[in-house]
């Protein structure tokens, strides 16, 4: 294994099926170096659904995520991380990293997820947008060129999550010139901000993508502009923390990414995956 190292976890904390104990020992067990942590960080009036912490459950998480670094110091790094949702609200502890990621568009109040269902995704397109699913996405870019000044992220996550459904559901085109014109725009204002773009295998282990976020040509134009990007696999259970790593790893190299970034403990390594 090339990779030994996840930043993109989930726990019952938040959506995940396992808890954050069985998560260490399952990454222990792979042969993994480092675990990072990323619960759904608390969203003001999402607090009763439950793919996010609650406010008190932030709390208890970042206990329970200090209490695992120190039981299992000898076995693995342990990292309290937190994906922190471009609607909440600014964080006041410390993280060892913070992943910035869009899940859905506010219009008028109205809460359109881009990553719920493709039912929630249409009709919210129909009924906030007229159908017109190009204009959604364009307020989705909006939001993702902005995500690193909101968050205060150190990892992008899931830069295109927009297309999820789109392999099952045809949503909108992501070969369209437009399309691509909203992309290229997001990703030229993020590339200055120097963070790590997320390759996330999460969408493939859930059978909803056969290729990892983001798509090919996004991948391509971030090769070519000297973005930095870190493989994560968004893993739900403790079967999946490493997912499509190798893979995913031949799916950069194919789209010209020479270098690969992973984080052993808190420090930040580059690999070489490709020479020219
Ligand atoms: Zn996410
Ligand atoms: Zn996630």
């Amino acid at each position: 294994m090339i990779l030994g190292s996840n930043l993109h976890t989930h726990t019952t904390f938040c959506d995940g099926a396992n808890s954050a104990e069985e998560m260490v020992l399952s990454a222990i067990k792979a042969g993994c170096h480092t675990l990072g942590f990323s619960g759904h960080s608390y969203i003001e009036g999402e607090g009763s659904s439950d793919w996010v912490m609650s406010r008190e459950g932030q709390k208890t998480y970042v206990e329970e995520i200090t209490r695992l670094k120190r039981v299992y110091s000898d076995r693995i790094h342990i990292l309290l991380g937190i994906e922190q949702d471009y609607y909440s609200e600014p964080l006041t502890e410390n993280f060892d990293y913070i992943i910035g990621s869009v899940h859905a568009v506010v219009v008028k109040g109205n809460r359109i997820d881009v990553d719920l269902s493709p039912d929630a995704l249409s009709n919210g397109i129909q009924k906030f947008y007229g159908g017109n699913a190009m204009a959604f996405v364009k307020d989705y870019y909006a939001l993702v060129a902005d995500v690193v000044n909101k968050t205060k992220c150190d990892i992008i996550g899931h830069f295109d999550l927009i297309t999820k459904f789109n392999e099952k559901h045809h949503i909108f085109d992501v070969q369209s010139d437009e399309y691509k014109k909203i992309v290229f725009e997001a990703l030229d204002a993020l590339i200055p901000e120097n963070k790590l773009f997320e390759i996330n295998t999460g969408a493939i282990s859930r059978g909803w993508r056969t290729t990892p976020y983001p798509e090919g040509f996004i991948l391509k134009r971030m090769a070519e502009r000297g973005a930095e990007v870190i493989i994560t696999s968004d893993c739900h259970n403790k079967e999946n923390i490493t997912f499509y790593f190798d893979e995913a790893v031949e799916y950069a190299k194919a789209f010209g990414i020479k270098t690969l970034n992973i984080y052993k403990g808190k420090n930040i390594e580059k690999i070489l995956i490709r020479e020219e």
